[in-house]
């Protein structure tokens, strides 16, 4: 197969977590001619996020973020982004759970259906979503990865969901993960610089200590050339809105991945049955 008929799909749950997450691998293989796709759940609509970000035409904090995710897509050298066309659930036990709308209250099978309709337009061989986990458990990042996993398996089958597209089937799924050192190292800092671990985050609601016995297999190490740092470091720039103000969710990642970022792990969840480190995530696909 030529690079250029290569596909890769990342589904997340709000405009920031592809750039913040796995940013430089996307932006690694939108340089090497891989068509890269991002779908996003929502449009990050229960962020706070600070006054001077609604500029003209910018009425609601959906539209701020989705500004800011095109500008990430733009830097990372994307081919596409999808909106799922949820809304942004919040953390667990937030008014926005309540909104009709939230991803929370839709059905893992509604989402995937979403996803597949994806899958089978674009035919990414390669697809990658949040573990199971949510990163740092997230509501919206559990719903995304359920969704995301039915979908895989599903996008395939001429039974399922057959209104949404010719069967397609992508030959292999990975989650990203944090790297648990990166973790270990944010519980054992944080309260240096005033800041407790357990109370993490724009929000204050991500207990970081929690997540610390929370063990990932990582099967991919994408390496990060200075091209594709460069691209994430823009890509993340993009999501000002999450950086603004006092010690931002985004802002402290972007520290962290100064120390940790100039790698991204991830888990193989199929196929499955072999626990080699691949250093390619198209390795094996001819
Ligand atoms: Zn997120």
């Amino acid at each position: 197969m030529m690079t250029n008929d290569r596909a890769l799909l990342f589904v997340g749950a709000h405009p920031d977590d592809e750039s913040f997450g796995p940013g430089g691998t996307l932006a690694r293989y939108a340089q090497q001619g891989v068509k890269v796709y991002v779908a996003c759940a929502t449009r990050g609509e229960a962020g706070t996020i600070d006054p001077q970000f609604f500029m003209s035409g910018l009425v609601t904090t959906g539209d701020v973020r989705w500004a800011e995710m095109q500008c990430a897509a733009k830097a990372l050298g994307l081919s596409g982004i999808f909106h799922l066309g949820y809304r942004d659930s919040g953390m667990a036990g937030s008014p926005d759970n309540k909104h009709p709308e939230a991803l929370c209250n839709a059905s893992t099978s509604a989402v995937a259906e979403r996803i597949v309709r994806i899958i089978r337009e674009i035919k990414p061989q390669v697809v990658l979503t949040h573990d199971p986990h949510g990163d740092y458990g997230h509501p919206d990042h559990i719903a995304t990865h359920k969704a995301t996993v039915m979908a895989f398996y599903a996008a395939g089958e001429t039974k399922t969901y057959p209104t949404a597209g010719n069967p397609f089937q992508p030959s292999k799924l990975y989650f990203n993960v944090f790297p648990r050192r990166f973790l270990k190292f944010a519980v054992r800092v944080l309260p240096l610089i005033g800041q407790d671990p357990k109370k993490f985050g724009r929000n204050k609601d991500i207990d970081l200590t929690a997540l610390v016995g929370e063990e990932m297999p990582v099967n991919a190490i994408i390496k990060l050339d200075p091209a594709a740092l460069k691209a994430k470091k823009a890509a993340s720039a993009c999501h000002r809105s999450q950086l603004a103000g006092g010690p931002p969710r985004g802002g402290m990642l972007t520290v962290f991945q100064r120390l940790f970022g100039r790698r991204d792990t991830f888990t193989l969840a199929f196929p499955t049955g072999d626990n080699k480190r691949e250093n390619d995530l198209f390795e094996g696909i001819p």
